[in-house]
């Protein structure tokens, strides 16, 4: 219970904490120096451009957290807001992990939890033609012999993995399902197939960085699970994808 109300609010309540330290560092040091010294022209200048950056983090990420609620029409805003919170309110998150040392992977699922909130929002009442999902390789049976990062088509459903059910699943739906096994094949189904909406499935590890590569295109992830350990002979619960799947078409 602990963790899936860690796995949910993690992300937003580090990035806040750290815009409150820094916040409070910025007002530690311009109190303190203006107090002992006075300030010259520059550190006046100094301290005013700093503020000013840390209003507009704060402002920005007001407006992050209500984009994972309301849909942002503004293409430069939303933009914008994605490239923030992509390459500057993750690395703030994961500084602030550091410091409490907590674990990465929690941080990694309410990083995850939180991008799907807004992805789902941005794309709300909307239905795509052109949705594509994203398999990882190692939910393939390791025994199988068939190549199915070359066609998905080519698994000949003898049940002994998930490939089978969501080859069916997603030949039903229209929905393009494409087998990957690493980053660089995945760019390439990406550009190929030029999706609306990505639904991708894989571990905590390569979502996050997959997110973080792809962070242009809306990509809700789902994490697959791993009874056999990271990598190998991996699962997913049909209900998630087929539930996510769902939502945009
Ligand atoms: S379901 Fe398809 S991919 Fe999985 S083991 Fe059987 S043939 Fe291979």
């Amino acid at each position: 219970m602990k963790n899936q109300y860690f796995s949910v609010i993690k992300f937003p309540v580090f990035v806040s904490i750290s815009l409150i330290l820094l916040t409070a560092l910025f007002f530690f040091f311009s109190v303190s120096g203006y107090a002992s010294l006075g300030l010259s022209l520059v550190e006046k200048i100094i301290y005013g451009v700093i503020f000013g950056v840390i209003l507009l983090l704060i402002i920005t990420w007001l407006l992050v957290l209500s984009s994972t609620h309301r849909k942002i029409k503004n293409k430069i805003l939303k933009t914008y807001l994605k490239w923030m919170m992509f390459h500057v309110y993750y690395f703030l998150a994961m500084v602030i992990n550091l410091l409490f040392i907590q674990s990465r992977v929690s941080l990694w699922e309410s990083f995850l939890n939180f991008n799907n909130e807004i992805v789902l929002t941005n794309h709300l009442g909307k239905k795509h033609k052109k949705v594509l999902l994203l398999l990882p390789h190692c939910l393939q049976n390791s025994k199988c012999q068939i190549r199915v990062t070359d066609d998905i088509m080519n698994c000949e459903e003898c049940g002994k993995c998930v490939i089978a059910h969501l080859k069916k699943w997603a030949n039903q739906e229209s929905v393009h399902a494409a087998v990957a096994s690493g980053g660089s094949i995945a760019r390439k189904l990406i550009v190929e197939h030029k999706p609306e909406v990505i639904v991708a499935v894989a571990c905590h590890r390569d979502l996050v960085e997959g997110t973080r590569d792809a962070w242009m295109l809306p990509v809700y992830a789902v994490l697959n699970e791993r009874p056999h350990g990271p990598c190998f002979e991996t699962t997913v619960s049909l209900a998630n994808v087929e539930y996510a799947v769902q939502k945009f078409i």
